[in-house]
């Protein structure tokens, strides 16, 4: 059969009433919204529509200096003084609300983000309230963790945290960030996006329904302005950054000489490289999900594949035969497989970067797919005859956008996979252990994914070398950034 039998699917939305979206959102401080001290607004708008969903709060340094303010009093007065156990059950508690509101954090994700409610409902939210279980069960049990070197110190919690996060994953980039730093003893001042704050706002009132101190965590929204006063602030102890490179290493010079500590995790350009003796439609369906799950705005996304020379054209024709079943259209479509871009912004990087590719020479290729005429998108896009020098090789596209490179041996796989200014990911398929064993040692990635790709676990670290930042989250690991054996404060 040359062609694949065309299933028509009829529409399944998911209903949005289960989401009640206010008109307008304060801060959240000290256990409380409350309005900003003079700041203005902004709007989040729903990208697959470009519907304005709310009015959200532009925070101040003023503000910020409340939210850093609030949380320091919470720190010393209860949060820094609750035994491990005490603070494990409010974590649980986080968890378990996250789970039983799961499908309004979902819906609600998925309008302020663009990705398809599938993703949000499976992936998101789910792992989102994992990692509130994982951490709660290290709150007390830290001195077992072999945090302190074997000196015997028992870690201590940092003090306040200030916690600064993307678009791309919003609910679970904040559980990546809250869960670790409250389970260690800590306090926070959380930066949303601005494209996405919504669900970050949400938590707010699930902090409020279990009963969580005021002032363990603080929710501040804003943009750059409001990301930097927090950056700037001299009483945050750590910053806990998850961003571009660009504002990492800006971030980084802010930062330098003074005594607060830092994890930065920044961009990335994984290659997923596929050997010849892969499952080759296997692979196939790694290279889709690598590239298209959440659009490609992941920063450990395989938007490089390297294919063995021999399996190039195979490969290549597989690929495109698959992309012509994905489907690309409304976000809360139950069917859908590609929802929205973030925002006009990022549409723009996509078209500016990918109009490079076609002139530097390599051939650009999407399946035939309407795209609806309201609202921010871009079709599943494959760039074939890829130069190691061309910028879609090199730079991240954050989006649907993959670029096909080849090679001929694993030697060659290794030194195309490592000339990159990043060092987040990586993804190895082929049949042989040996050969998975010995990639996995060269590649320069914090995350080597073997016969699979994407796949996330709150007991597992997540981080890169290079530019692709420093620190790790998650796992035993991921607590080390957030724990001293010194006095602490
Ligand atoms: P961004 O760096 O523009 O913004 C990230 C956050 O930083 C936002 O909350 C933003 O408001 C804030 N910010 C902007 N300027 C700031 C400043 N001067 N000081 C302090 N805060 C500031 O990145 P983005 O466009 O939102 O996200 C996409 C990038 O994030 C990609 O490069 C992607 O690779 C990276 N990312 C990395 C990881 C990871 O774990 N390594 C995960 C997700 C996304």
């Amino acid at each position: 059969m040359s062609e694949l039998a065309k299933f028509e699917y009829a529409p399944a939305p998911e209903s949005r009433a289960v989401v009640d979206i206010r008109s307008s959102y304060g801060l959240f401080i000290g256990g409380e919204f409350v309005e900003s001290a003079g700041g203005g607004s902004f709007k989040t708008v729903n990208p697959a529509t470009e519907e304005v969903l709310a009015d959200i709060t532009a925070g101040t340094t003023e503000d910020v200096d409340r939210a850093v303010r609030a949380a320091r009093t919470a720190y010393q007065g209860v949060w820094g003084r609750l035994s491990g156990a005490v603070r494990g059950k409010y974590l649980f508690r986080i968890a378990r609300i996250l789970q039983e509101r799961a499908r309004e954090f979902s819906v609600l994700e998925t309008i302020d983000n663009g990705k398809p409610i599938k993703e949000s409902r499976d992936v998101d939210i789910p792992l989102a309230a994992a990692h509130f279980f994982y951490h709660a069960g290290w709150a007390d049990k830290l001195e077992h963790a072999g945090l302190t070197g074997g000196g015997g110190a028992t870690p201590r919690p940092l003090g306040v945290v200030g916690q600064i996060i993307p678009w791309n994953f919003p609910m679970l980039m904040l559980a990546w960030k809250i869960a670790p730093a409250l389970a260690c003893g800590n306090t926070v001042v959380l930066k949303p996006a601005e494209t996405t704050p919504l669900t970050a706002l949400l938590f707010a009132e699930v902090c409020q329904q279990a009963d969580l101190p005021p002032g363990v965590v603080n929710i501040i929204t804003g943009a750059g302005a409001t990301g930097q006063a927090l950056t700037e602030h001299p009483d945050v102890d750590k910053l806990a950054f998850t961003g571009s490179t660009e504002v990492g290493k800006a971030i980084a010079r802010t930062i330098s000489g003074t005594r607060k500590k830092a994890t930065l995790e920044l961009g990335g350009k994984a290659a997923n490289i596929v050997f010849d003796d892969a499952p080759i439609e296997q692979a196939v369906e790694g290279i889709v999900n690598g590239i298209f799950f959440n659009q490609g705005h992941v920063c450990c996304a395989g938007s490089r594949l390297l294919v063995q020379e021999s399996v190039h054209d195979e490969v290549v024709a597989k690929l495109k035969r698959r992309l012509t079943t994905v489907r690309v259209g409304d976000p809360l479509d139950k069917n859908t497989d590609l929802g929205a871009i973030n925002s006009a912004a990022q549409l723009r990087q996509i078209r500016e970067l990918s109009a490079v590719g076609e002139a530097e020479g390599a051939v650009r290729w999407s399946p035939p797919c309407d795209l609806p005429g309201q609202g921010f998108w871009f079709p599943p896009t494959v760039f074939t005859n890829v130069a190691q020098s061309h910028r879609i090789a090199q730079e991240e596209v954050f989006g649907p956008v993959l670029s096909v490179l080849t090679f001929r041996t694993p030697q060659e796989a290794v030194a195309k996979a490592n000339n990159t200014p990043y060092g987040l990911s990586a993804g190895v398929w082929t049949d042989k252990g040996s050969r998975i064993l010995w990639m996995a040692d060269q590649l320069r990635a914090g995350v080597v994914w073997a016969n699979t790709f994407n796949k996330f676990d709150p007991t597992s670290p997540f981080g890169g070398y290079k530019e692709s930042g420093y620190g790790r989250e998650g796992g035993r690991h991921g607590l080390e950034a957030y724990v001293t054996t010194g006095a602490g404060r």
